[in-house]
């Protein structure tokens, strides 16, 4: 046989391993039956790690093992929001402060820039009433905050969609004012309150923060040519404490964890190694991901690309958006692996500051973020009660999975396609100016320059 044949047949082996295997829905079950939302520094993220750690040293990954960082931990009490003395249902969003306030209403639309101007000064010493359309939750609620007013009310801009919850604070600050989410129809039923004159939102939350730590889970597949650098495979484990993260991102998490166990397989073929991570504290701020990169700063040269599964298990289009400098060929690479069998969408030169890859990105290392888009169930999304298991679409799942171990083993074996360096701080900076994104990292304290 030919170099090509072997690899060709290493590949189907690989593939086989991924399409046939029961390992993928019980990996699942655990992670979200037993771990619950595995909201970081609980238990259950202690079991989760542990449980990963365990699975991929059986696998035969070398070196499984966890580390730990410091988070701001965060437990809810009791929501109570009452608006002109009607009672509406609500959530506090992580890292709320508690309260018991009151204060007028001012609907800031869907708090993009030109909103917060239309409404001026009178949003000062104001709660306000935010729909999720447009820019990140997190900008709309650091423009609340920058605007002077005195709490948040947030909704997702979806018919039937539930309280979404989704972290005010930012890398283990304090959240300056407090923030609570509602469901869609609240939201509108406050619009027409508010059509009527001044409404009083009386918001009452419990909440507690703690100084805790979350724990990483980090092991290797080592490649041939231990000087020719490591490809990243990550995904964040943690999710909400409201429902089980399955889509948001015990699918992700999986679909890394297959990858591993089918490269395994095929380990004579990588020349690069693969680093395996599964973080937790992304959905707090990216806070695991972000201290891996500050404690491991002098290896990230030889990281040559960083993937990152979440939300992978939903039906429709994989979308991969990839950062960095010189990254049209590993873009094209990636493409033709696709094909016509993988619905896959891969944009390069996209900043997509949330997610994990970004703590990588932001330190010049080529970084992309896949995730599929199409859910079953758009209003029992991510970040609400409805994140659950049975949202979940297997097929779409395991060929997420499969795809990324495709990508990961020809990269390895073949790193031709990979970006000659990394970006520099220069460039990094000038890409997030363009994008518009320099005001927002600074005032979440994650403006690393
Ligand atoms: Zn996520």
């Amino acid at each position: 046989m030919t170099t090509n044949d072997t690899f060709h047949d290493a590949e189907l082996k690989m593939l086989g391993e991924i399409w046939s295997s029961p390992a993928l829905w019980p990996t699942m079950r655990v992670l979200c039956d037993d771990c619950n939302g595995r909201f970081v520094a609980s238990d259950d993220e202690r079991r989760a790690a542990a449980y990963i750690r365990d699975q991929l040293a059986q696998y035969g990954l070398t070196d499984a093992h966890t580390e730990e960082f410091p988070v701001r931990g965060w437990r809810r009490g009791e929501a109570q929001l009452t608006v002109n003395g009607v009672r509406l249902v609500c959530i506090g969003l992580p890292g709320t402060p508690p309260c018991d306030l009151q204060a007028p209403l001012v609907d800031l639309g869907i708090g993009e820039p030109a909103d917060f101007t239309r409404v001026g000064e009178a949003a000062r010493g104001k709660v306000a009433l935010v729909l999720g359309k447009g820019s990140h939750r997190l900008e709309k609620y650091a423009r609340a905050v920058q605007a002077g007013c005195v709490g948040f009310l947030f909704s997702n801009a979806e018919v039937g969609t539930l309280p979404p919850t989704g972290s005010l604070g930012f890398g283990g600050q304090p959240a300056p004012i407090p923030g609570a989410g509602i469901a869609y129809e609240s939201y509108l039923r406050i619009g027409r309150m508010l059509q009527a004159g001044e409404q009083t939102a009386h918001l009452h939350m419990d909440a507690e923060a703690f100084p805790a730590t979350g724990l990483n889970v980090i092991a290797d597949i080592p490649g041939s040519d231990p000087a020719a650098g490591v490809l990243m495979a990550c995904a964040h484990y943690d999710g909400h404490d409201i429902a089980q993260g399955a889509i948001d991102n015990a699918s992700g998490t999986a679909a890394v964890m297959e990858a591993a166990r089918a490269l395994m397989v095929v380990r004579d073929q990588l020349k690069l190694g693969v680093r395996i991570a599964l973080w937790s504290g992304e959905e707090v701020g990216m806070v695991g991901s972000s201290a891996y990169a500050r404690t491991h700063l002098n290896e990230l040269a030889q990281v040559k690309l960083v993937f990152n599964c979440d939300i992978v298990g939903n039906p429709g289009t994989l979308f991969i958006g990839l950062s960095g400098y010189d990254t049209d060929r590993v873009a094209d690479a990636m493409r033709k692996l696709a094909g016509k069998e993988y619905d896959v969408n891969v944009v390069g030169g996209t900043t997509i500051p949330y997610s994990d890859h970004f703590s990588f990105g932001l330190r010049g290392v080529p970084a992309l973020m896949a995730a599929t888009g199409g859910p079953k169930y758009p209003h029992l999304g991510p970040h609400t009660y409805g994140d659950t298991l049975d949202k979940v679409d297997l097929r779409a799942l395991r060929s997420s999975a499969a795809f990324t171990a495709r990508v990961l083993l020809h990269l390895s074996h073949d790193p031709e396609p990979l970006p000659a360096r990394h970006a520099t701080a220069d460039e990094v900076q000038e890409v997030l100016r363009k994008a518009g994104y320099e005001d927002l990292l600074k005032a979440q304290n994650r403006w690393i320059f």
